[in-house]
Order: structure tokens, then C-alpha cells, then sequence
């Protein structure tokens, strides 16, 4: 049987978008794409780029602080212009989106600008009713927010609609308490928005190193933002121009406007995934096995859809061993076991790798290593925040099995740790480099004696 493509992918986001592109270019196949909204996905169009660089411009208030802490008198953040941001914001995403766009191009990747859906295993029909044939379909489109389902939650915005707003909002309720909550409440606070968080836990960001999200949770309380933990909003109502919230604790505020940062999930919706025998599993995802097939040989899945480890990344590495196993004969998955990451708070972001003491402690015997201090720089400046190194370390292999940072570029450390990790360094293979000196990342290689050991026998 013959085929329009070799291979059609749904999604140009950062899975997709590499996928085709790889296949294309590189194994010489005949692909075409689909994309419904901008090209690059998430990450480059509502996800990444957008919140770093508010990130970035969020911490202009901290530098003219620490400015005048180092004897820089009149130092001062002076006043934000949000329209002037955004119009370069949204031009720095147009340039990305038109990068995205020409590589896909250059590779001789046929782009359809409109939505797709399965119709069977080899077959997409597009949105103006075209029908296409593939040998291979590969579905990339990725994850939507989900709402926690509560009355007048279409009152709020999403983390999407935020790069868009006309105005900041004067007050604002941030419902959720995991990275991308914590993110943008550090990112409004800065901008200078009365910022509140509601969330149901007792700390922020499950799922963490516990010392770690204690240290986080605090520092978002130091920033000045309003803390609402074990409590969520029950219904949002509308009051003049703002949003009354009630919550469950009690009580009721009002704000100017309330985004939901209350998780997501695969954007499975009408994908006519029933016309061709592909599992769906609990959590809406694609169930896939190591190398990304589906239960259908002919379509593969890869990225937030398949709700393995939702970060860009992971997306990219998996379309592009996906392209590398089935159009250049060099099998590939992917190791989902050690992956590092970054949450972007300030004046310190999360950096980290591996197992949580938590969870390893549940596995054996470990030594936890530790160092809390203020970083010089802050210090000097008249910070009192506290930085942390963490190190979890197997009892018995002497492996290192985790790595948490709480500290200024914990991201940019913490990526070189996945390295030595990736590596399976050991502890005295950490203490065997000699420390850069004088650094915040210095303290990796110079703690001597564990704070703690935990989880069973030791030796
Ligand atoms: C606010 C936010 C911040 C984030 N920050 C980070 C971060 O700092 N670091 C990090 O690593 N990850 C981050 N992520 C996660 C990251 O963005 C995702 O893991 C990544 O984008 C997943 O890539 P993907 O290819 O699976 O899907 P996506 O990038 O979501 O791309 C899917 C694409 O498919 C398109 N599409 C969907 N359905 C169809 C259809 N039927 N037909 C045609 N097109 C369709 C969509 O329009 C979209 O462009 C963040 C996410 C969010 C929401």
C-alpha cells in the first residue's frame, strides 16, 4: 500500500517539532505535520521562554535592592512598563515560532496549520475535511489545563492567558501549589501584584525534596505573598470588576483576577484516539511501552501526552528517539530514571536530580549530606536567605543517589550534577574534584560528614 507520508505527526510542539524534523531531514522520510495553534507547542508559546523571561523581568526590584547594597545609592527598579514588555515579549516568541516554523521548512517537512485527527491507524483527517495517509503517525500534542471543577471557575485564567493580559492584575489569586503556582506567584510578586496562593497541601511543591519545599515555601511567604495553605477556592463569584473567591477554610476575598495552576492533563479530547484502538489510561494519557509505540504498531505517542515526565526535554528526547528507531535503524528509548530540573523562584531557585531523601530513604540505607548557609553575595547585600546543598548518598554503593539545590542558579548547577549522576559518580568521586573557590557550587564537593544518616541499618 502506498502512503501521502512516511510519516505524519500531530503537534508541533517540542516533541513533534523534533521528531518530523529528525525523520525529514536526517533518515530522509516523507513527513508532514499538523499544528492547531503556533508552532513550538508549550514551551516556546505559553510555557518556558514566556515564563523565564518574566522570571528575568520580575527581578529587577531584588538587583536595585542588591544594588544598594553594595553602596550603589539611588539604585532603584523604577516602574514596570507591561505593555512595553509584553509587545517584546510577544515579538521574541514570534521570532522563536518562526525558527520553529523554518527549520521544519528546510528539513522539507509539509506544515498544515490547522487541527488533526485520527481517523484509523494510518489515516489524519484535518480540520477542512483532508484526508491523509501515513505509514507512521506519531501523536505530539501535548497537555491542557485541567480546573479543579468548582463553580465559576471560567472566571479564572490559566497560566496560557497571562502573557496576553492588558493590564496586571493590582490583586491576584494563584489556586495550586505546585512549580508552575509557585513560578508565577515569584513572577507577579516582582512585578509588583499583590499575590495570594491557595493551596490544599500543608507545603508547596509535592513531591520534592521535603527540607527543599519547606525552604520554598518560606521564601514565597518572605517575598510578601499570602499564604493560604490547607484551603482552596470553593467558588468564584463576580464582584464589580473583580472575582469574589470563598474558600474552603472560610471566608471570602476578592481580587482582581484568579489563575488556576491546578495541573494538567493529556489533550486527548476528540483526537479520535476510538477510531484506532489506542489505549488511554487513567490520567487521559497514551499508554506507550519503552520506545514510545502505542497498542496500534502504526502510531506512536511521545511528550506531555504520555504523562511520563512532562517537561521539554523528555518531549524532545523521545520524538527524537522515536525518529532515530523507526527511520534511521538505530533504536533508541529513552531512560526516564535521572532527570533533572528546575523550579525558577527567587532569590533562589530549586535545583534538582534523582531520588528525594524521602524516597530514598525508603530504599535502603543512605547518609544525607548537607549544607545550609547564606551565600555571600546576598549576604553582603544584607539578605539573610538561606541556600541549601544536598547531597543523598547510598550507604552501601557509595553512589550518589540525589542532589537537591536551594540557591541562586540552582538550574544552571544542577544540570552539570546530572552529568556525575548520569555517570553514577559516587560521594568520594564528588569530594575528588577540586572545589572552585569562591562559589555557591564549591559546597558540593567540600561536605565532609553527612548531617544525617536515614532509612535502616548503616555501616
Ligand atoms: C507554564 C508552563 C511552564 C513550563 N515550564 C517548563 C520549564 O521551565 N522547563 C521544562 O522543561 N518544561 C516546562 N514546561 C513543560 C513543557 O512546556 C512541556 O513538557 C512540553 O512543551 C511538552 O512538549 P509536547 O511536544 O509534548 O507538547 P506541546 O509543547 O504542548 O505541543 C503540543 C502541540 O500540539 C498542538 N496540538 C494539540 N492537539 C492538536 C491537534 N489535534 N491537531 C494539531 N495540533 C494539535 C498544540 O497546539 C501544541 O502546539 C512548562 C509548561 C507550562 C504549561
Amino acid at each position: 500500500m502506498s502512503f501521502d507520508y512516511d510519516l505524519f505527526v500531530i503537534g508541533g510542539g517540542s516533541g513533534g517539532v523534533r521528531a518530523a524534523r529528525i525523520a525529514a531531514s536526517q533518515h530522509g522520510a516523507r513527513v508532514g505535520l499538523a499544528e492547531e495553534s503556533r508552532m513550538g507547542g508549550t514551551c516556546v508559546i505559553r510555557g518556558c521562554v514566556p515564563k523565564k523571561l518574566m522570571i528575568f523581568a520580575s527581578g529587577a526590584p531584588a538587583a536595585a535592592a542588591e544594588a544598594r547594597g553594595y553602596g550603589w545609592t539611588g539604585a532603584t527598579e523604577g516602574r514596570f512598563d507591561w505593555p512595553l514588555f509584553r509587545g517584546k515579549l510577544h515579538e521574541e516568541l514570534s521570532r522563536l515560532e518562526g525558527l520553529y516554523a523554518g527549520g521544519l521548512r528546510a528539513a522539507g517537512v509539509d506544515i498544515h496549520p490547522q487541527r488533526a485527527k485520527l481517523a484509523d491507524p494510518h489515516t489524519v483527517e484535518l480540520a477542512d475535511g483532508t484526508r491523509l495517509t501515513a505509514k507512521h503517525i506519531l501523536i505530539a500534542v501535548g497537555g491542557r489545563p485541567s480546573l479543579p471543577g468548582i463553580p465559576g471557575e471560567e472566571l479564572g485564567l490559566i497560566s496560557d492567558h497571562l502573557f496576553d493580559l492588558d493590564t496586571l492584575p493590582a490583586r491576584v489569586l494563584i489556586v495550586g501549589g505546585g512549580f508552575i503556582a509557585c513560578e508565577y506567584a515569584t513572577i507577579l510578586n516582582g512585578l509588583g501584584c499583590d499575590t495570594t496562593i491557595a493551596y490544599r497541601g500543608d507545603k508547596l511543591l509535592r513531591g520534592f525534596d521535603g527540607e527543599c519545599r519547606t525552604l520554598a515555601t518560606h521564601q514565597i511567604e518572605n517575598l510578601g505573598i499570602t499564604l493560604r495553605l490547607n484551603d482552596s477556592p470553593t467558588r468564584l463569584d463576580r464582584d464589580g470588576a473583580g472575582i469574589r473567591a470563598s474558600f474552603s477554610g472560610g471566608g471570602a476575598e476578592t481580587y482582581d483576577a484568579v489563575m488556576f495552576a491546578t495541573g494538567r492533563a493529556p489533550y486527548t479530547g476528540g483526537l479520535g484516539l476510538e477510531n484506532t484502538g489506542v489505549i488511554v489510561g487513567e490520567r487521559g494519557q497514551i499508554e506507550v511501552d519503552q520506545w514510545s509505540q502505542t497498542a496500534v504498531p502504526s502510531i506512536y505517542a511521545v511528550g506531555d501526552v504520555t504523562d511520563r515526565v512532562n517537561l521539554t526535554p523528555v518531549a524532545i528526547r523521545e520524538g527524537h528517539s522515536f525518529a532515530d528507531t523507526v527511520f534511521g535503524a538505530q533504536p533508541r528509548c529513552v531512560d526516564h530514571s535521572l532527570i533533572a530540573s528546575a523550579v525558577y523562584l527567587r532569590p533562589h531557585e530549586l535545583g534538582t536530580i534523582g531520588l528525594t531523601e524521602e524516597e530514598a530513604a525508603e530504599q535502603g540505607p543512605i547518609e544525607v549530606y548537607a549544607a545550609s548557609f547564606r551565600p555571600m553575595r546576598s549576604l553582603f547585600a544584607g539578605s539573610e536567605a538561606r541556600a541549601l546543598m544536598k547531597l543523598i548518598v547510598c550507604d552501601r554503593t557509595r553512589r550518589v543517589l540525589g542532589c537537591h539545590i536551594f540557591a541562586p542558579e540552582a538550574g544552571e548547577m544542577i544540570q552539570l550534577v546530572a552529568v556525575a549522576m548520569g555517570m553514577g559518580a559516587t560521594k568520594e568521586q564528588f569530594d575528588a574534584a577540586m572545589a572552585v573557590h569562591p562559589t555557591l557550587a564549591e559546597e558540593l564537593v567540600t561536605m565532609r560528614a553527612p548531617v544525617r544518616r536515614a532509612g535502616g541499618a548503616t555501616v
